[in-house]
Order: C-alpha cells, then structure tokens, then sequence
C-alpha cells in the first residue's frame, strides 16, 4: 500500500509536459505560502486524503498507448516520502515522468531525479533570500538554489517559470530574474500571467497585462533563452 498522499488528479492534459499528453498528479502538502497560490487545499503537510494510489494505477492501466506521461504536482510533491515509489510504479508501467516543483528539498530531488524525463521548476523572486520569503513565507532559497544547479548538471530536460504577480514583482524584478537564470545556464524560461485569486479585489486584469509588456524584457528573453513564453 503506497503512502502517496494524493489530494487530485487531473486525468488528461495536453499542457503539463510539453508536447506529451499527460495525467496530472496534484500531491498533498506544501511548506510555502505563496499569495498567489490557487491549491491553497492542498497546502497542509500530511493531511489524509481519500485518493488511493493503486486506483490510479489500475486507471493508468488502461490509458496504456492513449497518454504518454503522468506529471507529479500539487502542492510541492519533494514533500512526499513514497514520491519515489511511486514514480517507480509509473515508471514500470512505461510512462515518462514529469515533475512540477518549487526545489525546496534537494535531498528528495537527488533522489528521484535519476527516473525523471522533464521538470517545470518554479521560480518566485529574485534570488534574494528576503525577496525569496517574501513570496514564499519561508526560508528556503539555499534549498532552491542547490536544486536548480543539481538540475542544471543532470542535462535533464526542464524549465523555469515565474507566475508574475505585480504585488510581488515588478518589471525590474523580472529583468533582474531573467539575467540570474541566464546567467546560471537556463535554456528555457517562461513567465505566467498571474489571475487574481479570488479574494484579490485589487489587482486589475491591466496590473497583470503591464508587468509582462516590458519590451526591454521580451528583449532580453528572446535573445537569451533558447526557449520563452509569456503565457497568459
Ligand atoms: S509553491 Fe505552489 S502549491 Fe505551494 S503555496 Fe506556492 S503556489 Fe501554492
């Protein structure tokens, strides 16, 4: 019996591994906090949920030629003890894997790296320790600095992305955040447009449209990264 805490799934996505249809895997329990955060559900840490593990197993089963990855998200899945187990179990049943990840625990990265195809790894902020727990509310920018470079030397296929909320970040933070990931050896680099979570009555649609119309940025990431986006 797995002890995956599974808070939902998502059976298939055509946008959670580039260019594989997947199934998505949204994993219990988050140690950040961040403000713009839409699976505030699944934040607690060990919190037991209903989903078991080998009814999805038993559904994967059956997609077998039909999709062609599961993706690992939530929630930040480098929580999960039984994370590698799992992926193993995915792994076996010929799936490729795909991770969605913050980096806030290398140890468990190095851990399940080896069986991973692709990784989305989150970028919040500046890699500033007080900007970093701005957005995150705790303090783990050590953690999410080993993670990227364990990443960037396993010539594993991933990519970074920033959802760019303008009561967090401004143009001069994105700038600054693209230089940094160039800088480390990113090849690939997305920005998110935030959408206020409910509750926000005060970020208009145009806050969020302006932050990500900077030319100078757009810029900088075309003639930069091998691949970028702004996706809204
Ligand atoms: S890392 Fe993701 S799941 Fe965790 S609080 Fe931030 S947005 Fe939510």
């Amino acid at each position: 019996m797995s002890n995956l805490l599974v808070g939902g799934v998502e059976t298939f996505s055509a946008v959670d591994f580039p260019g594989k249809l997947a199934a998505v895997v949204f994993l219990q329990g988050c140690p950040w906090r961040c403000p713009f955060c839409y699976n505030t559900d699944l934040q607690q840490i060990g919190k037991r949920t209903d989903f078991l593990w080998e009814k999805f197993l038993e559904f994967l089963n059956k997609r077998k030629g039909r999709l062609d990855a599961v993706v690992f998200s939530g929630g930040e899945p480098l929580v999960q003890d039984g994370l590698f187990d799992a992926m193993k179990d995915v792994k076996n049943l010929g799936f490729e894997i795909g991770l969605h990840t913050g980096g806030y625990r290398p140890k468990k990265l190095a851990e399940v790296l080896p069986i991973i195809d692709w990784v989305g790894f989150d970028i919040k902020a500046p890699f500033d320790a007080k900007r970093y727990s701005q957005v995150t509310q705790t303090e783990h920018l050590r953690e999410v600095l080993q993670s990227l470079d364990m990443l960037l030397s396993s010539g594993k296929d991933f990519e970074c992305r920033t959802t760019c909320d303008p009561r967090l970040l401004t143009r001069e933070d994105l700038r600054k955040m693209a230089e940094e990931l160039y800088a480390k050896g990113v090849k690939k680099y997305f920005l998110q447009k935030y959408r206020p979570i409910p509750g926000d009555t005060t970020t208009t649609d145009s806050d969020c449209e302006t932050l990500l119309t900077d030319p100078e940025l757009l810029q900088y990431m075309q003639t930069h990264f091998a691949e970028y986006e702004v996706r809204k």
